[in-house]
């Protein structure tokens, strides 16, 4: 897969060039780990078109490799995704397994996979361990989020929020942490992540009496469904432009791929997880992570691809 490519649209890897500035790894200190596809929405928004009808998930024998390379790279954090992680078999246990080799995890949710019986030993295996919750949550109006993520979305996320609120996350006081991912709803940029935080925390503090521990503002990856939903509505150039325009040197050093490595749900390591949906490898050739005795060394180059304009426009991508 490719970037969509507006004809005047300068590559990322020229634009870097252009102002004397290149994408260079500094200490590797996260694992991202990309546990599969398979997910219960198919959100418009999604850079790797996950679904209920995709049957990628990672295999215990694959999980057993990435906890032995979790182990050999002596990561600060280990950050699960998906997909919905939380309907890949064997998913509490892998993260029982990985809080054994990782001071710190982190879980991405859609919030609507965490609920329900089947995911009761994941839920108390996050508090059991401490895992930090990331959960996107985009809107405060129901038909916002409706529209971007399916009907029925709104009442099992606000639910979800309160559960997950009465066991302790996302409380002042409390280690259990609990952030809200947000994206716009089109083809334009977050809104400022300050103000953001402040709106949700008043309302829902106010409207549903939830709380939570911090709010990360995301800006939407022209890839997978989302990249399709740009042609379709005819938005592909425009916002690519009004990225690349976008463009903030200041974001570079903070730029997630420079401190972490992401892992496919068959084992295979990415820059990052939108170079891992767009297909473009680690290094020169496809490796997997049972063949890497180490994470890369600090000054390993970084691909350039155009979605990293995402990456560098306004405040960045936290
Ligand atoms: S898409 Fe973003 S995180 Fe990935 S390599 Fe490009 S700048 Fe880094």
């Amino acid at each position: 897969m490719g970037d969509p490519q507006p004809t005047d649209l300068e590559h990322f890897a020229c634009a870097l060039r252009r102002r004397g500035l290149s994408l260079n790894r500094g200490p590797c200190r996260a694992l991202q780990i990309n546990v599969g596809l398979l997910c219960d929405l198919a959100c418009r928004h999604c850079h790797l078109e996950a679904g209920p009808g995709r049957t990628e998930v990672m295999s215990a024998a694959t999980m057993a490799e990435v906890v032995a390379f979790a182990r050999r790279g002596c990561f600060e954090l280990v950050d699960i995704t998906g997909g919905a992680p939380e309907l890949v078999p064997g998913i509490a246990n892998f993260l029982a397994q990985l809080s054994e080799v990782a001071p710190k995890l982190m879980l991405r949710s859609n919030l609507t996979a965490l609920g329900g019986p089947q995911a009761e030993p994941l839920l108390q295996t996050c508090v059991s361990r401490r895992v930090a919750l990331v959960v996107s949550f985009p809107a405060l109006r129901e038909a916002q989020v409706q529209s971007q993520r399916g009907a029925g979305v709104w009442e099992k996320s606000l639910a979800m929020l309160r559960r997950l609120n009465a066991l302790g996350y996302g409380r002042e006081g409390s280690d259990l942490e609990l952030h809200l991912a947000v994206n716009p709803g089109g083809a334009f940029l977050p809104a400022d992540q300050t103000a953001t935080e402040k709106r949700y925390r008043r309302e829902l503090l106010a409207r549903w009496g939830i709380v939570f521990t911090r709010l990360f503002t995301l800006t939407n990856m022209p890839l997978g469904r989302f990249r399709r939903w740009l042609e379709q509505s005819g938005n592909d150039a425009a916002y690519l432009r009004a990225l690349a325009q976008a463009f903030n040197a200041a974001t570079l050093p903070g730029l997630m791929c420079r401190e972490q490595l992401s892992v496919s749900w068959d084992g295979h390591v990415f820059d990052c997880d939108f170079h891992l949906a767009a297909g473009i490898s680690l290094g020169e050739t496809r490796t997997h992570v049972r063949d890497l005795p180490e994470p890369p060394a600090p000054g390993t180059p970084i691909a350039a691809a155009d979605h990293c304009y995402a990456c560098t426009a306004g405040a960045g991508f936290t």
